[in-house]
């Protein structure tokens, strides 16, 4: 994983990749699903996470009170402490975050957590969510944070300019 690279071509295309989910939101194409299921399976062919990390180490998971009971449990420490330990309370949304990036579990680029990663972790980066174009401002967001987000989307614009009639 070339992240230099990841970067520069996210960079060129953020603007037209962002148009495209825009104009997705009232362009659907009947087999969306299917369209996006065997898409996104070409892209984890190209992509593997423990080659790349890039999530970890740009941004951070929101941590449910849930999350944080399991993985302190997981480490033998009080949530309490935890949240003392790592977090912050976002003002405006009130969500538990970390303090800082590369999260704190990122060790030898692998999550030293990873049974019990928080919800946000495991569900990263929510390609297989319905419907696709609901998380259109999600995506729009993580094609500069994770490769195979821009790689679904640059491949589902190929995709879908070539089917459909987008003027
Ligand atoms: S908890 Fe694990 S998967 Fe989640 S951001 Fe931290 S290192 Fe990555
Ligand atoms: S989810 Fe995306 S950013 Fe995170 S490790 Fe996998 S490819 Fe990289």
């Amino acid at each position: 994983m070339d992240i230099d690279d990841f970067r520069a071509r996210a960079k060129r295309k953020r603007k037209s990749l962002s148009a495209f989910l825009d104009k997705l939101d009232t362009i659907v194409p009947v087999d969306m699903p299917e369209l996006v299921a065997i898409t996104d399976t070409t892209v984890w062919k190209d992509i593997n996470c423990t080659e790349c990390a890039n999530c970890c180490k740009t941004m951070t998971p929101t941590f449910k009170k849930s999350d944080v009971i399991r993985i302190s449990a997981f480490l033998g420490i009080a949530p309490a402490e935890f949240k003392n330990k790592w977090l912050k309370k976002e003002e405006d949304s009130g969500d538990w975050v970390n303090t800082t990036q590369p999260c704190q579990f990122l060790v030898d680029n692998k999550c030293s957590v990873y049974e019990v990663r928080p919800k946000d972790c495991a569900e990263f980066p929510h390609h297989n969510k319905k419907p696709f174009d609901a998380y259109n401002e999600t995506f729009k967001n993580n094609l500069i944070h994770c490769p195979a987000t821009l790689t679904l989307v640059e491949r589902l614009k190929k995709a879908v300019e070539r089917g459909y009639d987008w003027d």
